[in-house]
């Protein structure tokens, strides 16, 4: 399960004072070095967890902690909102547009998941809000693409707007939102295209389509597996495309969790829904309290 390491030493180490009728400064210094070396253990960014270290440590130290009745609850109070901040504070919700279709922009590298959210997304959308989504295939480089998102659409009984390989993205997706106007299609997700590495072919393409299509949201798939290049994946793009949030997939293998708890962090940008299994219902909005809740216990 994702973060179980994480997980386990950080409520080893907030159980020894949890329960301390009085915190001194030694203590909380203690603590501090021990969730620190956890934090990096589970493969967070070096900047963010210094960063986070100084700010529960000047708010433990504090007189919040230091003066309460409970001051071993108050320190765990403290981690808990702390880690809560780092991964995005509140859940961050999708913007819609003014006037329907909302459209959706998948970006990602390939393997990360990108067609499988798009398929996802949208049966959430359906399921939880009541609308009425059109799957568009743009990765023209891969065949297999357009025919995975095809899969995918009759699974879920959803048109897939295509115009197979030998048409431009950026007219594709253009065509796509001119039909889903045409057919009441509330929401419009595109799946782009992925390569195995960043480079300046594909950025040049989905910075053509955005600056085209003007999407509402940009949302970058990553693979929470992949740890730090994860987060050096987030950068990139958010630097080339100014991403809109973060969709991370794979959070139901045994990642550490260093893609989750660094990414809002390095990029600014919100983790906005999180891939928790292969099946199509499973993609949850991403809830920084309920995660922080779950790594500490
Ligand atoms: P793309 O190349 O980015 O479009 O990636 P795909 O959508 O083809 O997904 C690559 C693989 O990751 C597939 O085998 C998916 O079933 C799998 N996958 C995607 N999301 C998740 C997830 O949240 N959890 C797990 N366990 N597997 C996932």
């Amino acid at each position: 399960m994702a973060f179980e390491g994480l997980a386990d030493r950080l409520q080893n180490t907030i159980k020894k004072i949890t329960g301390k009728g009085k915190v001194s400064e030694q203590d909380v210094k203690e603590m501090t070095r021990e969730v620190r070396l956890a934090l990096l253990e589970a493969d967070v960014n070096f900047k963010v967890v210094k960063d986070f270290i100084k700010r529960v440590k000047e708010r433990a130290i504090g007189q919040e902690v230091m003066e309460s009745l409970t001051p071993g609850q108050q320190v765990i109070k403290v981690v808990k909102e702390e880690l809560t901040n780092l991964m995005g504070g509140e859940q961050s919700k999708i913007a819609v547009a003014d006037r329907p279709p909302t459209v959706i922009m998948m970006v990602g590298l390939q393997g990360a998941g990108k067609t499988t959210t798009t398929g996802k997304l949208a049966n959430l959308l359906r399921k939880k809000y009541n609308r009425n989504p059109l799957l568009v295939a743009a990765d023209v480089y891969r065949p297999a693409a357009i025919n995975q998102l095809q899969t995918l659409g009759k699974q879920l009984s959803m048109p897939v707007f295509s115009l197979g390989t030998d048409a431009n993205p950026v007219d594709i997706a253009n065509q796509a939102i001119e039909q889903a106007k045409a057919d009441h299609n509330d929401y419009v997700i595109i799946d782009t295209a992925g390569r195995l590495h960043v480079d300046e072919a594909l950025m040049g393409e989905l910075k053509q389509i955005k600056a085209d299509v003007k999407p509402n949201e940009v949302f970058l798939v990553v693979d929470a597996m992949t740890g730090q290049d994860a987060v050096n994946v987030a950068e990139s793009f958010n630097e080339q495309l100014d991403i809109t949030g973060v969709v991370l997939t794979k959070l139901d293998g045994d990642t550490r969790g260093g893609a989750a708890l660094s990414i809002k962090a390095v990029t600014d940008k919100p983790i906005k829904f999180a891939g928790m299994g292969e099946k199509l219902d499973e993609l949850e909005a991403f809830h920084p309290e309920r995660m922080a809740s779950r790594i500490l216990g």
